[in-house]
């Protein structure tokens, strides 16, 4: 008589389980806590991931465990205890973020992913000369260094935010770190923003650390991505290198954690379950005793609060090396322009004369725009009718190389008609500039110069994005257009201009995060200009020149800005001062939408009596329809996420439904 044994599994589903199934004998040598399971649920069978085992279940007749997908456990013990916290902290199910934290090729069986060859390698960046040698450290560096290194030889969790401009050596703390915690036989990992934009911050760790490091991240085939993974594993490649996901990479003995850039807003993951790789990165990062370092030209605030409250430790890397001065940057008001010339233009006079002088002296230039396309609507001057989407509440975008007029939210696209739709006037008018103007205005203005673009609809092709850079790197390029793919990484040095063709995109948002956005845009575009020995200038063309996010950047004046931005957040009770949750309402049905709005916060009034939680809305959302789905916002704010997150689990109690209506839950949304 063998003894029975149970497990408890939590599945990829939006419930909260565990469920108790019984293991059949047959698997009981081989199923574990971590292991990746198949198990029928419903009427269904699905992938569950084995939370616990347990000698004696209350309830019986349970279901057995169908099969085991993978002999090895997936998970180990730490990384069952980090997505725990993140199931807890982002309102997810344990199923859903121990299924975030597995590539999708290892939850398949086992036979299809193993020991598959590397088919094709992947496209590669050079970096310069004498980066597979560490530098010595300046000063500033050096006492960075000491202190980091210091935690890492006392197996100190310790928090660092790095804050320094482009150039001022952050990338070289962390190489030399990570090489300190390779001398300790400690792994490390490394947090970049979209690895595809950054070709150039990779190949410089590649060329210090060769083969001991992986590179994760989502363009990987599956097959490259089990065999990074196994490389992990295996314990062959000792630092990581990626995007978001790259948080959850399978190292032993981590020591070092660096999130790069760890303001920026692609950290934050728009599916279930809605983490923040910056903060998971915290957490992990305490799980095993190990260093942080959070780096940023333009910290978030969240973070610089948290290191002027002395709970992160300030390191500031205040000069550039070498001394190199940082561009000067000029505001160019355009509401003058407007008066002067009676109309809208693209290019201010300012803009136009230093383009033109800077491609006269064989330099390279950069125009920044964040958004694409032609014209960004269609609408009839008699009537004042604009052209939206059928199935969102936006306005249709008019592209000149398809020319179709495109909703960017779903893809509809139809031909823009000559006549308005509603009054059957021929007045119809196109407004708004994106890159694609910018582009044919710039061939209009400078004939004779070869001009390039990138945005999504330029690089939409596999490797258009890396053919573009190469040709902008031999100055086969002049002039290259851009949205904010070009504004994060780029090391160029004969680009001496930086134009910004409006800075008021981003401040125009309704986010109150507004400002922030548009400083730290402003401040990574101006960063590509001046890198070489011939100086650089940026000019920033807005109708608001006076405001501060804008002052700021015009001064490099990252103090200035948060000055301003953090008493603004303390007036309004805004982050860092409070944490939020959004949850999103959307249906078919715009009554039934918001009944089950008012609804939910009905029953968060009552569960709220200690007024842990102050409820906002409904109110629609800022894009009220998307696909023909209305859309309907409740906020929650509070002192503690877990206050937020304590009484949504009261009230919707283990469902994200209300009166048939789908409800989205974002912990602190960006
Ligand atoms: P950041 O990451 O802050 O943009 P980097 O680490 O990339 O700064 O440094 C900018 C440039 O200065 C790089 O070309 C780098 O190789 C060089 N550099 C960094 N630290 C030193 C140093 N201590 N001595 C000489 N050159 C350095
Ligand atoms: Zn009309
Ligand atoms: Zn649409």
């Amino acid at each position: 008589m063998s003894v029975k044994s149970y497990a408890n599994i939590v599945i990829n589903r939006p419930i909260e389980g565990p469920f108790t199934y019984s293991i059949p004998d047959a698997l009981k040598e081989d199923v574990k806590v971590g292991s990746c399971v198949e198990v029928s649920f419903g009427n269904k069978n699905v992938t569950g991931y084995v939370v616990d085992i347990i000698p004696k279940s209350e309830i019986e007749n349970l279901k057995p465990v169908v099969r085991i997908l993978d002999k090895a456990p997936l998970i180990d013990e730490k990384m069952m205890q980090l997505t725990k916290w993140i199931s807890d902290y982002y309102y997810s199910s344990w199923g859903e973020a121990i299924s975030a934290a597995v590539p999708a090729v290892l939850k398949k069986s086992l036979k299809s992913t193993r020991r598959r060859k590397v088919s094709h390698p992947e496209e590669e960046v050079e970096y310069k000369d004498g980066s597979d040698k560490h530098l010595r450290p300046n000063s500033e560096q050096t006492k960075a260094l000491d202190s980091i290194k210091q935690c890492l030889d006392n197996f100190l969790h310790s928090v660092f935010l790095l804050h320094g401009v482009t150039g001022s050596g952050k990338t070289e703390v962390y190489l030399q770190s990570i090489a300190y915690a390779l001398e300790l036989g400690r792994s490390s990992i490394v947090l970049v923003p979209e690895i595809s934009l950054t070709p150039q911050t990779v190949a410089r760790f590649k060329a210090r650390f060769g083969e001991k490091i992986a590179v994760l991240h989502s363009r990987l085939v599956g097959s490259k991505r089990a065999n990074e993974w196994e490389r992990i594993v295996s314990g062959e490649a000792q630092i990581v290198v990626g995007a978001r996901s790259a948080i959850f990479a399978p190292l032993k003995n981590l020591g070092l954690v660096v999130v790069d850039e760890e303001h920026e807003t692609s950290y934050k993951q728009e599916d279930v379950p809605r983490y923040n790789a910056r903060d998971v990165a915290i957490k992990r990062a305490e799980f095993s005793n190990a260093v942080i370092i959070l780096g940023s030209a333009t910290p978030s605030l969240e973070s610089f609060y948290a290191a002027r409250a002395g709970n992160y430790t300030l390191i500031e890397l205040p000069e550039r090396i070498d001394s190199r001065l940082l561009p000067e940057v000029e505001i160019v008001d355009m509401r003058d322009e407007m008066a002067r010339k009676k109309a809208v233009s693209i290019f201010s006079h300012t803009l136009k004369s230093w383009i033109q002088k800077d491609i006269s002296e064989n330099k390279q230039v950069i125009l920044f725009l964040n958004r694409r396309g032609f014209s960004t609507f269609i609408s009839c001057r008699k009537c004042g009718h604009v052209l939206t989407c059928k199935r969102c509440s936006v306005s249709l975008t008019y592209h000149f190389h398809t020319k179709k007029a495109t909703c960017h939210h779903c893809g509809y696209k139809i031909d823009p008609p000559d006549i308005c739709p509603e009054c059957n006037s021929s007045y119809v008018k196109y407004w708004g500039i994106g890159t694609e103007k910018v582009e044919s205005e710039v061939h209009r203005l400078f004939p004779n110069a070869r001009i390039a673009r990138m945005d999504t609809d330029a690089t939409h092709k596999r490797g258009t994005h890396e053919k573009i850079l190469s040709k902008f790197k031999d100055h086969k390029i002049d002039i290259l257009v851009g949205t904010q793919m070009i504004a994060k990484g780029l090391d160029f040095p004969k680009v001496t201009l930086v134009g910004v063709i409006s800075a008021d995109t981003a401040l125009n948002l309704p986010d109150f995060r507004s400002g922030e956005r548009t400083f730290n845009l402003l401040t990574q575009v101006a960063g590509r200009a001046g890198r070489g020995d011939m100086g650089g200038r940026v000019i920033i063309q807005t109708y608001t020149p006076g405001h501060y996010s804008i002052q700021a950047a015009k001064n490099h004046d990252y103090n200035d800005f948060y000055g301003k931005e953090i008493s603004f957040r303390k007036e309004l009770n805004l982050p860092p001062f409070c944490r939020m949750a959004l949850l999103t309402f959307r249906g078919r049905k715009e009554e039934k939408v918001l009944k089950a709005a008012e609804s939910i916060r009905e029953k968060l009034e009552k569960k709220n009596k200690r007024k842990l939680l102050e409820i906002l809305g409904p109110a629609p959302a800022p894009i009220s329809k998307i696909k023909g789905m209305y859309r309907w916002n409740l906020f929650l704010k509070s002192s503690k996420v877990e206050s937020i997150t304590a009484i949504l689990r009261q009230v919707l109690q283990n469902r994200r439904r209300e009166g048939g209506i789908i409800i989205t839950v974002d912990v602190e949304p960006y």
